[in-house]
């Protein structure tokens, strides 16, 4: 995929599955840590360090011999929890505060309660101040049931 990638100009991706909602099968069949395949492709590729950034969580290299770029997007072998500063709204008013937890705000009530705008924004800071510190994401063989049960799909990336 690296050489694919790069023979076309096109970055890559990969991201570690996380334990968000009930799924078929076991998640320990779908959980490939990415320290092992970065170990993996450096066997074969120069991977050197890049600062280069798109607002996302993922951490990139430069491919020396492809001239492509890889990113990795590792919530579970290295979470980027602590300089996280993102809340998700939903379409329906629920604010949530963390991918991997289940507190939230629900924004709607207060607004069909007729909050004026000083009311909605006392809202949302409430919630803000309870952005937990990160998620509690475990995937081993004694952990099957998921940490949150709401899938990714419900809140967004
Ligand atoms: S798990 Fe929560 S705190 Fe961690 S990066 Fe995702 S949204 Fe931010």
């Amino acid at each position: 995929m690296l050489a694919w990638c790069g023979e076309r100009g096109h970055d890559l991706c990969l991201i570690e599955t996380m334990p968000m909602g009930a799924i078929d099968g076991d998640r320990m069949d779908q959980y490939l840590p990415l320290s092992i395949v970065r170990a993996r492709l450096r066997q074969r590729f120069t991977l050197n360090e890049t600062p280069f950034k798109t607002g996302g969580p993922a951490r990139y290299y430069d491919v020396a011999e492809t001239g492509a770029r890889v990113g990795f997007i590792t919530p579970m072998t290295h979470n980027f929890c602590e300089s996280c500063n993102r809340v998700r709204l939903t379409c329906t008013g629920t604010l949530y505060m963390c991918l991997g937890q289940d507190d939230a705000a629900d924004l709607r009530r207060v607004l069909r309660a007729g909050a004026s705008d000083a009311a909605l924004e006392a809202a949302i800071e409430d919630a803000i101040t309870r952005k937990p510190k990160g998620h509690d994401f475990v995937i081993d063989r004694r952990t099957t049931a998921p940490s949150v049960a709401r899938h990714m799909s419900l809140t967004g990336g």
